[in-house]
């Protein structure tokens, strides 16, 4: 089962992907986590991702494609993947119709006020990556991972100027993947406006279909 998981920022997408490969026990690949990664680890490639992503914008095609590539050349991901945050332009999506077969693409639909008030509520977990939200999903202790007791920050690209950028480059580069998608004939809707519930139950439905 070979998914891709599209939808503007703050759709809820890497929530539901993590919960989703934890139950298919296919791995989860998110291009946004290992570009961060690579941004910590300051390793070549993050060098090159660490001014673009504070900005909002995308890493250039050729690097992001690449590294999606050499992802999808190992053997964990034979029984299946979910790309998260990948593809995000259309060049992206030509590129990855030539190295892999991919069964659906599930687009999160959600308004933009809703967007803007779950990303600058967002706060992460620096040891374990664990996802709250300082009103929706607060942790026990301000400021700290009911999980493993680490130090939630926000993400830099979670304050209001980002968001913005992060909104207009996904209008301009990445919706216009739900039109590809949809004449490819894979594109399936989830309304997510609503909670990480009810987002879930829409997912299961379109995997047993799919599976089915
Ligand atoms: P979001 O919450 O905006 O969906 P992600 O965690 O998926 O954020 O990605 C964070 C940043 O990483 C993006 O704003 C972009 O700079 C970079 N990035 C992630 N995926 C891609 C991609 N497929 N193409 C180009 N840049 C990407
Ligand atoms: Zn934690």
């Amino acid at each position: 089962m070979n998914l891709i998981f599209l939808g503007p920022p703050g759709a809820g997408k890497g929530t539901q992907a993590k919960i989703t490969s934890e139950k298919y026990g296919i791995p989860q690949i998110s291009t946004g986590d290992i570009f961060r990664k690579a941004v910590a680890d300051q390793t070549e490639l993050g060098k090159q991702a660490k001014a673009i992503m504070e900005k909002g914008e995308l890493v250039p095609d050729n690097l992001t494609i690449e590294l999606v590539k050499e992802r999808l050349a190992k053997d964990d991901v034979k029984a299946g993947f979910i790309l998260d945050g990948f593809p995000r332009t259309i060049e992206q999506a030509k590129a990855l119709d030539n190295f892999a077969e991919i069964d659906a693409a599930i687009n999160f639909e959600i308004d933009k006020e809703e967007i803007v008030r779950r990303l600058t509520g967002r706060r992460i977990c620096s040891n374990c990556g664990a996802i709250y939200h300082i009103t929706d999903f607060p942790p026990k202790v301000p400021g700290i991972c009911d999980k493993c007791g680490g130090k939630l920050y926000q993400r830099d690209d979670d304050k209001p100027e980002a968001i913005e950028k992060r909104l207009a480059v996904y209008t301009k580069q990445t919706e216009p993947l739900i039109t590809f998608y949809s004449s490819a004939g894979k594109l399936r809707n989830i309304n997510s406006s609503i909670n990480p519930e009810t987002s879930e139950k829409q997912l299961i439905d379109i995997i047993n279909s799919i599976k089915a």
